[in-house]
């Protein structure tokens, strides 16, 4: 697990959330807590010992609706511990998990029933004087989770957890989140997010980050302004891209690369960003903080000699 996490630092993980299935995972916490650097999340389902154990493993949150813990006692001694370790408790709603309740009248999850059951849990909290609060309401239909959100925050002011969840493989996942976190982060909502999909989580903290700087919310990391390629194309841009990307992936520092297949975009773009190539017959030029430095670079050796500037431009500026 901490592994696991190291990786996802790396990428530019922030607050991190492990599942704590059992006593014998809560007793990994303490150790799994010193040697990471960023707040540790435990997520608890149903066993109040659980939620117990881990606040007494010093984490740094709590996932945890009071609803599943039937017994008032229990959730008292909870909502107790929490409060004595000042840490939040983040409650919620998924649409694959909705109490039959919550569900409409054809047995499915909407916008209405998902704010229903969060609120439940919200005031299970608040009838114990506890506010330090934040709310989730994943969904995994776009409309009805921005629906959800944009509703909540006329009922509570608790900060949100925001996601589409289960939103599928890579590629689809990818838009679905950009499209759903996008118009969320946009409106100025959410707190925290999670980018859901199936794969390496790594590339949920990389999507994560690319929805962020997309909006400007974030800096660090390279963005990349690549031509779509056209008829006046004679480099094999494409190529030269993703190998780039691949061997960039590690860079946190705020940086602007822009990769154009010719002159016609590609001055203004090469010039303006950090680091440009505009390609030409067969081969490119290299522009370094707007000034044209490499000239006549061969195609084949564009990647590796991009790639090689700008950790040489790094390094320069002392990062
Ligand atoms: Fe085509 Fe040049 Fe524009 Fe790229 S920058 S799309 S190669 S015109």
């Amino acid at each position: 697990t901490v592994s696991q996490i190291e990786r996802l630092q790396q990428a530019g993980c922030e607050i991190v959330r492990v599942a704590v299935p059992d006593l014998e995972a809560s007793k990994a916490l303490p150790r799994i807590k010193e040697r990471i650097s960023i707040p540790l999340v435990a997520d608890i389902h149903f066993d109040h010992r659980l939620a117990l154990a881990s606040i007494d493993a010093g984490v740094d949150k709590l996932r945890l609706n009071p609803g599943n813990i039937t017994d008032p006692k229990k959730i008292t001694q909870v909502v107790q511990a929490a409060k004595e370790a000042g840490i939040p408790i983040r409650v919620g709603a998924n649409s694959g998990s909705l109490a039959k309740e919550f569900l409409d009248s054809d047995g499915h999850a909407s916008a209405e029933g998902m704010i229903e059951s969060a609120l439940r849990e919200v005031r299970l909290l608040e009838d114990l004087n506890f506010t330090e609060i934040v709310i989730s309401l994943k969904g995994t239909d776009v409309p009805m989770t921005i629906a959800a959100y944009r509703e909540i925050v006329q009922e509570v002011d608790y900060p949100l957890h925001i996601g589409i969840t289960e939103a599928g493989t890579p590629w689809g996942g990818t838009i679905k989140s950009a499209v759903g976190l996008g118009i969320l982060l946009a409106e100025g909502l959410g707190d925290t997010l999670r980018v859901s999909l199936t794969g390496d989580p790594v590339e949920e903290v990389r999507v994560a980050y690319e929805i962020l700087r997309s909006l400007g919310l974030r800096e660090r990391g390279i963005t990349y302004r690549v031509c779509p390629t056209c008829g006046r194309t004679e480099i094999d841009l494409l190529t030269i891209a993703q190998s780039v990307q691949q061997e960039l992936t590690d860079v946190m520092e705020a940086l602007t690369v822009a990769l154009m297949g010719c002159v016609v975009n590609g001055l203004g773009e090469a010039r303006d960003a950090d680091i440009g190539l505009v390609g030409g017959r067969g081969n490119g030029t290299i522009y370094v903080a707007g000034e044209a430095t490499y000239h006549a670079v061969p195609e084949e050796r564009l990647a590796k000699e991009i790639v090689r500037v700008v950790r040489g431009y790094l390094k320069e500026k002392g990062s």
